[in-house]
């Protein structure tokens, strides 16, 4: 088990089992959104679909992994690069979906501010591009 997946762990008060490692490891290795599905394909069998979203729930709450609105309305999920607690997570940024290699990544850009009508008041945004990555343009 990496000695990182495990620190990052320990800095978020969280006790680090195996299985967290794993999947913690997981969102390390890659640099773009995984779904419930990737995780199981990726992670060693010995992995339920009850852990790995018990997991999943865990890391949400205490602020290391965020939800990645896909198109289609499919989840996934991202690590969190800003600092995110168990409050609340603080990031606004753009997500963008490869429709070649259909990878959904986090980008270094901010959603740009809404002028919501009036009465209407916003907890989360979510915008995702479509296009075509870096890697495959
Ligand atoms: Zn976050
Ligand atoms: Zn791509
Ligand atoms: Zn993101």
């Amino acid at each position: 088990m990496s000695a990182l997946s495990g620190t990052l762990l320990r800095d978020f008060n969280l006790r680090a089992t195996p299985n967290r490692e794993e999947i913690l490891q997981l969102f390390i290795l890659k640099n773009y959104a995984l779904s419930h599905g990737d995780i199981e394909k990726e992670i060693a069998n010995s992995l339920d679909r009850v852990t790995v979203y018990r997991t999943l729930k865990t890391f949400l709450d205490k602020g290391l992994i965020h939800k990645v609105l896909d198109d289609e309305g499919s989840l996934k999920y991202a690590l969190c690069k800003e600092a995110c607690n168990t409050v609340e997570h603080h990031h606004d940024h753009v997500h963008f979906k490869c429709t070649n290699c259909g990878q959904t990544i986090c980008l270094n850009l901010d959603v740009p501010p809404l002028k919501l009508p009036k009465g209407y008041t916003a907890t989360e945004t979510n915008l995702l591009v479509q296009g075509v990555c870096e890697k495959c343009n």
